[in-house]
């Protein structure tokens, strides 16, 4: 027999590791040091209430032989999948229900959806980018091409057409750097994958970040996109769900490539492989979408999107330069003094006793660059802000 071999092909990933140790190293050596993080893209806040109740009251369905759930629909429950239209519709997006997939988040999805695409298409990733991206396609075996972010394009690379691509990924607001795409900047990538024949990866994990209503929320808000792109989001930042585990995945119907409906393909994926999220989640997910559930959702993002200004504000009035961090929970700066990434991160951990994430951990490109995110207590990110820059 032979194993994959591509997966000798992936690099070691030792960025978080690598923070892990040298912050318990730190805190043995100094152990009354108050060390603040805000290297974690996780969620602190809990779950909102509407949704606890939801939960509450599925866990009793299950308790009742007359309101019990055995396996539910393989697409996920149509409560869920029509609540997730109607608030694409509130973006101005049409969606059927079964153009909704429901799963445990974008991971999976993102990371499954490479079932449907032959090995020999070419990939083509934004660098610095959510390393997911770029590992799957390494298991399996596929030609990768890099477009770089940098300052210039303030880390939203756009199409180059002397590069070719098949399956092209796109992160907005984006992880690691914050960044978000205008919709004439969207359009452009639209127009460059129908030009090319390509499918668009579109990741919206943080769309609920961004409150400018002149930005797309969703690639489908572009004219064209339909026919070009599949939308992946999550309920782990918009809702707290990183433990609770719900996503969803739309494919459009009008999606077809090579003479298929990707719809039909991913559904018969998803029902092949995958038996669904449970009736619980799925009645806690329902929940947030509810007028009650948006409203204490959107309070808590209110707060770490206030977290992000503390950090913009303290960056801009010392003259670091950065961006996001207006409509996305992540503020991506250049390191000062031109340290390297980890340079930067031992200088803010010894002399701050801050940590944040080396940007040179998303990508080449990121190196020289530094992430800091915003789901911290209010307090402590005021805290760290000073000792920032304090330095
Ligand atoms: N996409 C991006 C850009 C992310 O940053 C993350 C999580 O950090 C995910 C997807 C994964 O989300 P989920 O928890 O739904 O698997």
């Amino acid at each position: 027999m032979q194993i994959n071999h591509n997966y000798n092909n992936l690099e070691q990933s030792y960025l978080f590791s690598t923070i892990a140790k040298k912050v318990n190293e730190y805190k043995q050596n100094n152990p009354d040091k108050n060390i603040i993080r805000l290297g974690i893209g996780d969620v602190t806040l809990p779950l909102a209430p509407a949704v606890i109740s939801a939960m509450h009251k599925a866990v009793d369905d299950m308790a009742d032989a007359s309101t019990f759930k055995g396996y539910g629909e393989e697409q996920g429950y149509l409560f869920l999948r029509q609540a997730i239209a109607n608030y694409y519709a509130k973006k101005g997006v049409e969606l059927t229900t079964d153009e909704v997939f429901i799963s445990d988040g974008a991971k999976s999805d993102v990371g499954n959806i490479l079932d449907l695409f032959d090995k020999d298409n070419i990939v083509l990733i934004p660098d610095p980018v959510y390393p997911v991206y770029v590992d799957t396609n390494i298991m399996d075996g596929r030609q990768i091409n890099y477009i770089k972010g940098t300052q210039e394009n303030n880390f939203l690379p756009m199409p180059d057409d002397s590069i070719k691509a098949d399956i092209i990924y796109l992160c907005s607001p984006n992880n690691p750097t914050g960044s978000v795409y205008t919709k004439a900047q969207l359009k452009t990538w639209v127009d460059y994958a129908l030009k090319n024949d390509a499918v668009i990866l579109f990741d919206s994990a943080y769309e609920i970040f961004v409150t400018d209503t002149t930005l797309p929320t969703s690639i489908y808000q572009i004219e064209g996109a339909k026919k070009c792109a599949i939308e992946f989001c999550s309920l782990s930042k918009t809702a707290g769900f990183t433990g609770t585990r719900c996503g969803y995945t739309i494919v459009p119907t009008d999606l077809v490539k090579d003479g298929n409906e990707l719809r039909k393909m991913w559904l018969r994926r998803q029902s092949t492989k995958f038996n669904g999220v449970s009736y619980i989640v799925q009645r806690g997910a329902e929940a947030v979408f509810s007028d009650e559930g948006m409203a204490q959702i959107k309070e808590q993002i209110a707060y770490y999107l206030n977290n992000a200004k503390t950090i913009a504000d303290g960056l801009r009035a010392n003259n670091i330069w950065f961006v996001g961090g207006e409509n996305s929970p992540y503020i991506w700066l250049k390191c000062p003094n031109n340290m390297s990434s980890w340079e930067y991160f031992d200088f803010l951990l010894n002399n701050a006793n801050v940590v944040g994430t080396p940007g040179a951990g998303f990508g080449d490109a990121g190196e020289g660059y530094f992430r800091l995110s915003a789901f911290g207590d209010a307090e402590n990110v005021k805290e760290a802000v000073k000792r920032i820059i304090r330095g």
